[in-house]
C-alpha cells in the first residue's frame, strides 16, 4: 500500500532514533521522499553532500534565507538548519509523502505555514535511555552529547503540540507506528 502525499514533519530529542525510524518507513515505502536540509554544520564521517545534508558556509545559508528559499529554518545545537522549500512542494506535485526531520522550532514554524502538515514527536522510552544511544552512536564529542541532552529537556516540553507521539521503544514497532500515521488520511 502506498502512502499518500502528504507533508510530514517528524521530531524528537537528538538520538531518539529519527534517522532509523524514517529510514525503515522509507525502507518499506520507496515512494516516501526524505527532504534534504541546508546545514552550516560541518559534516560527520560518511555524511555526504547532499544526500544527508545540503552542507553551506554561513555566507550561503544566510543568501537562502534572504532569497526566501527555506519554508522554514533554525538554529539548533550552534548550527544553522533550513528546509528547502521548492522540494517539499515538487515531491506532493509529484504525489509522494514528503518528511521533513526537523527540530522542534521548525515544526512550529510549520504548523504555522502549512497547516495541513502531520507533526510526529518521537519520544525516548526515558532519559536514561536516550543517553545511551546518544552516547552508543559514537558521533559526537562528549561536550556534544552533554548539549544536546541538555536540549532535550527543552525539546520534549514542547511535545504535546504535536499532532502523535510515538515512543520509539522497539524500532521496527515504532517504524510501523509511524507508517500508520502517515497511512491516516
Ligand atoms: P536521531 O536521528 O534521532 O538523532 P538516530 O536514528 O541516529 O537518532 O539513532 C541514535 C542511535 O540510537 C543510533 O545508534 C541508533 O542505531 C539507535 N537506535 C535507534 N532506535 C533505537 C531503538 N528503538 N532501540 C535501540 N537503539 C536505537
Ligand atoms: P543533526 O546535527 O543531529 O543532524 O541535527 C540536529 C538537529 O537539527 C535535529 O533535531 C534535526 O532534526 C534538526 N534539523 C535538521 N534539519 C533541520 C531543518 O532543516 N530545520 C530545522 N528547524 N531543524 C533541522
Amino acid at each position: 500500500m502506498s502512502l499518500p502525499p502528504r507533508l510530514v514533519v517528524v521530531s524528537g530529542p537528538s538520538g531518539v532514533g529519527k534517522g532509523t525510524l524514517v529510514n525503515k518507513v522509507i525502507a518499506s515505502h520507496p515512494e516516501v521522499v526524505h527532504s534534504v536540509s541546508c546545514t552550516t554544520r560541518a559534516p560527520r564521517p560518511g555524511e555526504i553532500d547532499g544526500a544527508d545534508y545540503r552542507f553551506v558556509d554561513d555566507e550561503t545559508f544566510r543568501g537562502l534565507v534572504s532569497s526566501g528559499a527555506l519554508l522554514e529554518w533554525a538554529r539548533v545545537h550552534g548550527a544553522h538548519y533550513g528546509t528547502p522549500e521548492a522540494q517539499v512542494d515538487e515531491a506532493l506535485a509529484a504525489g509522494h509523502p514528503i518528511i521533513l526531520e526537523i527540530d522542534v522550532q521548525g515544526g512550529i514554524a510549520i504548523r504555522e505555514k502549512r497547516p495541513d502538515a502531520l507533526l510526529i514527536f518521537i519520544e525516548p522510552p526515558t532519559m536514561e535511555e536516550l543517553a545511551r544511544r546518544l552516547m552508543g552512536r559514537g558521533t559526537e564529542t562528549e561536550a556534544e552529547v552533554a548539549r544536546r541532552l541538555m536540549n532535550a529537556v527543552g525539546e520534549m516540553e514542547m511535545a504535546p503540540l504535536y499532532d502523535v507521539r510515538i515512543v520509539n521503544d522497539d524500532a521496527d514497532r515504532a517504524a510501523t507506528e509511524l507508517a500508520c500515521e502517515m497511512a491516516k488520511a
